[in-house]
């Protein structure tokens, strides 16, 4: 792993320094000093009072004890949990201009986008001493943001350090790392979409992105009983894992490699504030985690067929043309969505001589995508059950949804994005609503 970070970092745009290993929040001071800090400005620690706890007072005192000039700490209140907003943002850029001060973010998912924001617009380098392995965005570039009940990823430049001390993470609530265990679970399904996005010729696998992000999935989630115990040892796996594919991210420009259509069912029940009444509100992990089953259960299905002439033929006859399908994007979704979800949709959208084309080649390529796809995919039940051992959600109703909901999740996670995904190819063969019947038939993963 440490190997593959080593080759990440070569390549990658913003992220310089990654420290992962026990005792490095002792080290924390000496690391920055030599690192964001070597041109003498203070820095300026932020974090909430649960993280400046569980780790921003050590790091404080290891800057002081490196000899660094230390702006007074940014804590922000524990309770009710911190939310990324533009307000909170602007606080930290007023605090780090006004005091020409270097952000060392303290935390996970919501203080790192926030000092990553903050840092971005005065483009000055931060550093983030991570609290949880909760998601894969510590190294991730672009921070999500609400503003005015939207979410908006705004662009700013991943940290240039990481400083990751598992023992930490070891003691961070129990619920943080079932989150990230399932973020890293998304790399199952998300990988699967995009050897079919390269087989159709749609969006080609970069091999050392791919490579990166990959390579340790299966070993980072290979002990979730070890994770969910608190185990130190365990998240060296789990925590480079999470850190690679923002690595990943950061050389393909893009969030591809971290990310398929199990994402978007995420990303949909977060803007239908699933959860977010919840304190601490509903991870993001937690809802990745059943879209990433939702995906296995639809490519178990999807691989359990095999396309041949006459599905070309049927599908070549009911492809609808672009009206229709607009019209149906305007049925599932409403406003700005729509629009949207219009926009998207109409990029991967082909004609029928593109679709004749797209589906002639997986026809004839099948044997080989049948077998890229399932040496990458894991049984659904297989994933059900790492994630219950991992302390994430496995069934819908317990991140408050009805296995109806999930249902109509499916034709909107195919119209949210431009990317291509396997939903794509299921509706090109005309097997869409068949495949999510089967999903979620009786005697599946959820009924
Ligand atoms: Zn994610």
């Amino acid at each position: 792993m440490r190997r593959l970070i080593e080759r990440g970092l070569a390549l990658a745009s913003d992220t310089q320094v990654v420290e992962v290993g026990r005792g490095r929040l002792a080290r924390s001071g000496e690391i920055l000093a030599r690192t964001v800090l070597a041109q003498g400005s203070p820095a300026l620690v932020v974090a909430d009072e649960r993280t400046f706890a569980a780790a921003g007072a050590a790091v404080t005192a290891a800057l002081a004890q490196a000899g660094q000039t230390l702006a007074e700490p940014l804590i922000f209140p524990g309770q009710p949990a911190l939310y990324a907003a533009r307000e909170q943002a602007e606080t930290i850029r007023q605090r780090l201009a006004s005091q020409a001060a270097v952000g060392v973010a303290v935390g996970s998912g919501t203080i790192n986008d926030l000092v990553k924001l903050a840092s971005g617009q005065l483009e000055r380098p931060y550093a983030v001493v991570g609290t949880a392995a909760s998601m894969d965005g510590y190294t991730g570039f672009g921070a999500p943001i609400s503003q005015n009940g939207v979410k908006l990823t705004l662009p700013c430049p991943a940290p240039a350090v990481v400083i990751f001390d598992l023992d930490v993470a070891a003691q961070a609530p129990a619920a943080m790392v079932a989150s990230g265990f399932g973020d890293l679970s998304a790399k199952i399904p998300g990988g699967a979409d995009w050897i079919l996005a390269d087989a159709a010729g749609v969006e080609p696998i970069d091999p050392t992105a791919w490579e990166l992000v990959q390579s340790g999935v299966d070993r980072a989630l290979s002990q979730p009983q070890a994770l969910a115990a608190g185990r130190p040892d365990a998240y060296q796996e789990l925590v480079s894992g999470l850190i690679l594919s923002g690595l990943a991210m950061q050389v393909y420009r893009g969030t591809r490699p971290a990310s398929g259509a199990e994402h978007y069912f995420s990303h949909l029940w977060e803007l239908s504030h699933l959860g977010q009444d919840l304190d601490p509100p509903l991870s993001h992990g937690f809802k990745v985690a059943i879209g990433s089953l939702a995906m296995c259960a639809f490519y178990e299905r999807f691989l359990a067929r095999r396309p041949g002439s006459h599905d070309l033929t049927a599908a070549l006859a009911a492809w609808p043309d672009w009206s229709a399908v607009e019209a149906d994007i305007r049925r599932r979704f409403h406003g700005a969505l729509a629009d949207n979800a219009v926009r998207q949709t109409r990029d991967k959208y082909v004609d029928r001589a593109g679709l004749r084309q797209r589906l002639e080649r997986l026809i004839s390529d099948w044997d080989e995508i049948q077998e890229r796809l399932r040496a990458q995919l894991w049984p659904a039940r297989q994933l059900q059950d790492a994630l219950r051992a991992a302390g994430a959600p496995t069934d819908p109703a317990q991140i408050g949804l009805s296995v109806e909901a999930v249902r109509q999740t499916f034709p909107q996670a195919m119209y949210y994005r431009s990317r291509y995904t396997v939903l794509d190819v299921a509706r090109e063969l005309g097997w869409f609503d068949q495949l999510t019947d089967e999903v979620l038939a009786p005697g599946g993963l959820w009924t």
